[in-house]
């Protein structure tokens, strides 16, 4: 049996129609859908992934702005962007691209909580985590809603399933298992002290990987038929880049599998093309 290949590209496609949609509809009572993206130094992988956010905003009428501060720039620099940017009426979505320079990573939460809760696209804020976790989601981090949207599109159940994560990570582990939760799946979470990680993993009717180890999950970890979900991005050579699952291997045992490239990380920004017209929706109050 090989797997069922879910393709970013194709689900992705959908969510960003979706978004279109809807921002035709804000444009036609007048509102354009804004969102700005700061930047701070010159890591090579963040500026892929600006120009990547600020391509698909414009392919969908959301007017997009790119900030960029030198690498050198203080917390406070970053602070003021942030506080000009809450202020401003036509700025419905902020997004501090991580990671951050060494000199201010220490500051990454006070900055992160800085961004006015209604504009934080990226669904980091302690009071998004808590609509979250308390069952009122309302901005969610852009990369586990866009698993949850996708296996929805696919038409794969969730309800009354065996869910396993590997990683706890705040910006993927964490959001997903109350997703997954708020979805009537039965749900572990697996990390580095797991042990032994197969015997978990190989329960899990749904098996999401987010650990940044590449190839680390193979067939013997995997039960037959399961879907298997992987976050993972890990650059293994210049231009080769992989996921946590060793595809090869685990799609001819896996009911369904995204691969990487070309899997989650294209969900990703199409997700956060919904969350800026959501942001917007927020603040006209609707
Ligand atoms: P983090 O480094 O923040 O978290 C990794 C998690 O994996 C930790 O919880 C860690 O456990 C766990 N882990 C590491 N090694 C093992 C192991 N051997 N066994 C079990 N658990 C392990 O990563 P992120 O969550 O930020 O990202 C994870 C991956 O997803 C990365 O490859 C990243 O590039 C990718 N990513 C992709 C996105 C996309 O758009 N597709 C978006 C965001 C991330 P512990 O807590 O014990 O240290």
């Amino acid at each position: 049996m090989t797997a069922r290949i879910l393709e970013g590209k194709e689900f992705s496609a959908r969510i960003k129609d979706e978004a279109r949609e809807a921002v035709e509809q804000l444009r036609a009572d007048g509102v354009i859908p804004g969102l700005t993206v700061i930047i701070v130094g010159e890591n090579p992988a963040s500026q892929v992934y600006v120009r990547n956010k600020h391509k698909t905003c414009e392919e969908l009428g959301i007017r997009s702005e790119v900030v960029a501060l030198p690498e050198d720039a203080t917390k406070d620099q970053l602070l003021e962007t942030i506080d000009r940017l809450n202020a401003d009426q036509n700025v419905h979505g902020i997004l501090v691209q991580l990671p951050l320079p060494t000199a201010i990573k220490a500051h990454e939460q006070e900055i992160l909580e800085r961004i006015d809760p209604l504009k934080d696209v990226d669904g980091f804020h302690p009071f998004n985590v808590g609509k979250l976790v308390t069952g009122s989601p309302t901005l969610v981090p852009c990369t586990p809603a866009g698993c949850i949207k996708m296996l929805d599109l696919a038409g794969i159940e969730i309800d009354g399933k065996r869910a396993v994560i590997i990683g706890r990570s705040n910006i993927v582990g964490k959001p997903m298992l109350h997703l997954l939760m708020a979805r009537h799946a039965t749900v572990t979470v697996c990390h580095s002290h797991t042990k032994p990680l197969g015997d978990v993993t190989r329960e899990a009717d749904i098996l999401v990987a987010a650990m940044g180890k590449p190839k680390f999950v193979t067939a013997e970890m995997v039960k037959p038929g399961a879907v298997i979900v992987d976050v993972g991005i890990n650059r293994i050579a210049p231009k080769k880049l992989v996921g946590d699952v060793d595809f090869e291997s685990v799609k001819e045992i896996a009911g369904a599998i995204t691969p990487v490239p070309g899997g989650v990380g294209l969900l990703t920004v199409a997700m956060l093309m919904q969350n800026v017209v959501r942001a917007a929706r927020l603040q006209l109050g609707r």
